[in-house]
């Protein structure tokens, strides 16, 4: 059986990147990896379906212990994926679905040459500050220390990413992001 494709989604935080995937993964034979954390549960997430919410503790005795494919600090906590959220899903032949950051896109690609990098950007920064603002979910100092991160995202994506996609509409964005990967596999749909 052929494994499945690895396949990134990042940009900077409040792109709207849950909206693109959820938009993805329904319509493609794909899982998404639930990624750890240390950083708190923001209101309506739920632990093993947002993140996998875990101790500093936890997380670091899950990286000596070799579980965890890839992992780094963003805003002052621990994100990384779970090997058990990905090798089985790759193995039976569907599509793994990452949402992280530049430095664990890095990652991934030294691990997974052949992974697919697909980074989503706002149509600009001051777009972004009024998304992050309308979520309501986040404070002025967090706001602007997010929109600090997406600028340094933004300019390094061009040497990461194999695909840039613009988030300006939604659905089409979704259909750019379905268009690499049917191009990656003309079986699926
Ligand atoms: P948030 O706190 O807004 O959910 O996520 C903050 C950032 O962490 C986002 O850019 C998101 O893509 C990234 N992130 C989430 N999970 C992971 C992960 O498993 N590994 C890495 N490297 N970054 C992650």
């Amino acid at each position: 059986m052929a494994r499945g494709f690895l396949v990134v989604v990042s940009g900077p935080s409040g792109v709207g990147k849950s909206s693109i995937l959820g938009g993805v993964l329904s319509a493609t034979p794909s899982e998404f990896s639930t990624s750890a954390t240390t950083r708190r549960p923001r209101a309506g997430e739920v632990d093993g379906v947002h993140y996998h919410f875990i101790t500093r503790a936890d997380f670091e005795a899950r990286i000596d212990a070799g579980e965890v494919l890839e992992w780094a600090e963003y805003g002052g906590n621990l994100y990384g994926t779970l090997r058990s959220e990905v090798v089985p899903v790759l193995e039976v032949g569907r599509n793994v679905v990452l949402d992280i950051e530049n430095e664990g896109a890095k990652q991934i690609r030294s691990t997974f040459p052949e992974a697919v990098l697909i980074f989503v950007r706002p149509p600009s920064l001051e777009e972004l500050e009024s998304r992050l603002r309308g979520r309501g979910d986040t404070s002025d100092r967090d706001i602007d220390r997010r929109l600090a991160v997406a600028a340094d995202q933004m300019r390094e994506a061009e040497s990461i990413y194999d695909h840039i996609v613009l988030n300006e509409d939604l659905d089409a964005a979704i259909g750019r992001v379905l268009d690499i990967l049917a191009e990656l596999n003309p079986d699926q749909p």
